[in-house]
């Protein structure tokens, strides 16, 4: 541990625009801006201001909601505990360069402000729904599966559809989640997709990124070099080690599917891809976090924490349903194994649920704003959970617009419209939870989450988690200023 008489602080300057992907709408961000340094400040440590302490000299700071968050040591903080004045001409002095950094961090203000909002996303993302098929009957699953695939004919439309929407409004990149059932069961059909978004894209100035989301069962090592050939992203979901998957994700002749599912995802990392895991939690398999975690840090595989949504409204089966107290005491027992083998990237997006503290934002999610689900009949939903209810199909013009205007289905409002939020020290990074689940459960959007116990229990354990992983990593990409 470095003890200096001068301050350190240590911050990630990629929480936000490099968030780890999700497995629904979590399209990348542009990054956010600095506030103003255009005249002189007088500034004063953030009222909000909090500090969990990591050891005896360093401590995690941040103004929830409100700051990005940093790691200072002592001297730092002293440093942040009386007004300052900052003036144009001082830039280049040591100790104004370090009052600067806070104030653009959050952590010193001039008006007990917030920092600038995130820009609006440049980013279409779109769930493709290239097969209606699946080889697994997971307990959870909210697909009504059946034979059908995405024809040819309807994957291009597809394509043809988001870019519409993209050049409508005035995306810079869209992002492809080629997704089912089970998408690797018609590769030859992501693959002619794929190629066609990259056409359009290089043709419109459009940036294109795509992923297959997948079970990992059926991912021989053809497929997954015909995936990493397209340049697509992985993801696999992983439920437990193999008890506890096998019991989440049997396949249709009810056996195990975790064996095929780790030798795949093996065989990625051979082939050089770097697969995201999907974890999704249930009353039933929290307990088996800490080993699965055990298995997936030391391979340096990027990961995300999902909870379980209920299946429809007011019906969640009882091994499903996330028992506070249960989900509380086994996210510790993970969180303490993500201690014990701190990943080099920030978890600040990855560990509870659709919650951020990477920047300031007022919605959970991309639905209903800048989010596309195309099942496999072509037609165009504002959520994948809620694919019985499409309110756009492949003719519309910009099917964007649609979604964005409708008030019939999901609606994904800002967290300042949800009741129990809106005082809530949280809010704009929690932004109330995934509006499905919230509605399934309450029968109300502008409510707060019925997780809303778990995240507020759990949120300062991600903060110190962060904040060891940024103490560890000092560094190579985290920035040390001192
Ligand atoms: S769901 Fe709970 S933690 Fe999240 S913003 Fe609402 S009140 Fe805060
Ligand atoms: S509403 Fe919920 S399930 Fe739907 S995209 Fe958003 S977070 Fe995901």
């Amino acid at each position: 541990m470095i003890i200096s008489p001068h301050p350190i602080v240590l911050y990630d300057p990629d929480t936000w625009s490099a968030q780890s992907d999700c497995d629904c709408a979590c399209p990348s961000a542009p990054p956010v801006p600095h506030p103003p340094l255009d005249r002189p400040l007088r500034l004063r440590s953030h009222p909000l201001l909090r500090h969990i302490p990591l050891n005896t000299e360093y401590s995690v700071a941040f103004v929830p909601s409100f700051s990005r968050v940093a790691v200072l040591n002592r001297a730092a903080r002293t440093m942040l505990a009386l007004p300052v004045e900052l003036n144009n001409d001082q830039r280049d002095d040591q100790r104004d360069g370090m009052i600067t950094l806070c104030y653009r961090l959050g952590l010193l203000t001039e008006n007990d402000g917030a920092l600038p909002l995130p820009p609006r996303p440049d980013t279409l993302s779109a769930w493709l729904h290239v097969t209606n098929a699946c080889n697994l009957r997971c307990t959870y699953c909210y697909v009504a599966k059946s034979d059908e695939a995405m024809t040819e004919e309807i994957g291009l439309a597809a394509i043809d559809a988001v870019f519409r929407s993209a050049l409508a409004n005035d995306y810079r990149a869209v992002w492809l989640k080629y997704a089912g059932g089970e998408a690797s069961l018609n590769l030859a059909l992501v693959d002619r997709m794929q190629r066609h978004a990259l056409g359009l894209g290089t043709r419109l100035g459009i940036a294109v990124h795509g992923k297959v989301l997948s079970n990992g069962t059926v991912l021989t090592t053809r497929r997954l070099q015909h995936i990493r050939d397209l340049g697509l992203g992985l993801m696999v979901s992983l439920d437990g080690m193999e008890a506890i998957h096998d019991q989440q994700r049997p396949t249709i002749a009810g056996r195990g599917s975790f064996r095929l599912a780790l030798a795949s995802l093996e065989r990625a990392l051979a082939l050089g891809l770097c697969p995201d895991v999907s974890i999704t939690v249930t009353g039933a398999s929290v307990a088996g976090l800490p080993e699965l975690l055990r298995w997936i840090l030391p391979r340096d595989l990027p990961f995300s924490i999902n909870f379980v949504r209920p299946l429809e409204r007011g019906v969640s089966r009882q091994e499903l349903q996330l028992d506070e107290r249960r989900i509380i005491d086994g996210m510790r027992a993970a969180f303490a194994v993500i201690a014990e083998n701190l990943p080099h990237r920030s978890l600040l997006g990855a560990l509870l649920d659709r919650a951020h503290f990477g920047a300031a934002h007022e919605r959970t999610c991309a639905a209903g704003q800048n989010y596309l689900v195309i099942d496999h009949q072509g037609r165009i939903a504002t959520c994948q959970m809620e694919l019985a209810h499409p309110v756009a199909d492949l003719s519309t013009p910009d099917p964007l617009a649609l979604i964005r205007a409708d008030r019939s289905g999901v609606q994904n409002l800002p967290v300042d419209q949800k009741e129990g939020c809106r005082t809530c020290e949280w809010r704009y990074w929690c932004a109330g939870g995934c509006a499905v689940a919230t509605y399934r459960a309450t029968g109300r959007y502008d409510v707060r989450s019925p997780n809303c116990g778990i995240y507020t229990a759990l949120y300062g354990d991600v903060l110190r988690l962060e904040g060891l992983r940024l103490l560890q990593q000092s560094t190579g990409r985290i920035r040390r200023e001192e």
